[in-house]
C-alpha cells in the first residue's frame, strides 16, 4: 500500500480512486470515514481524506494519472453546469466525475484516458 494523493475533499478522492480505477489500478480511500463525522471532528491533516494504492509497482502510473487530473482540475474552478447523480441522485459540481456519495461515474474528459 502507498498513498498516491491526499485529497482536501472527500469527493476529490473519489474522483481520484475513479480515475485509477477505471485504468485498472486498485486503490483504497482512507480518511473519508472520519470526514464524515465532520462538524465533530475538526478536519485536519490526520482527518483528510488520502488515495492509496494496492499495488506499489503501479505507483508511477497512479501518480501520472492523479498528475493529470490536478492539471486538469487546476483551470477548473468555473467548471460546466453541476449535475444529478442517476445512481442516488446526489447534486454535484460540474467539476466533479464522479458521484463521492456513490460512485457513479459521469463519463471522463478525453484527457484522463492512458491511450
Ligand atoms: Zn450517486
Amino acid at each position: 500500500m502507498i498513498q498516491v494523493y491526499s485529497a482536501e475533499h472527500p469527493a476529490e478522492a473519489h474522483i481520484v480512486k475513479g480515475i485509477l480505477e477505471t485504468n485498472g489500478i486498485e486503490c483504497q480511500v482512507r480518511g473519508d470515514i472520519l470526514f464524515a463525522a465532520r462538524g465533530e471532528i475538526p478536519l485536519s491533516i490526520e482527518t483528510a481524506p488520502s488515495v492509496w494504492i494496492i499495488d506499489e509497482r503501479r505507483y508511477r502510473a497512479a501518480r501520472d494519472l492523479v498528475g493529470r487530473y490536478e492539471r486538469a482540475n487546476a483551470g477548473k474552478e468555473a467548471a460546466g453546469p453541476s449535475w444529478l447523480c442517476p445512481g442516488c441522485g446526489e447534486k454535484l459540481e460540474g467539476q466533479f466525475t464522479h458521484c463521492w456519495q456513490c460512485g457513479h461515474a459521469r463519463g471522463f474528459p478525453k484527457d484522463f484516458s492512458m491511450e
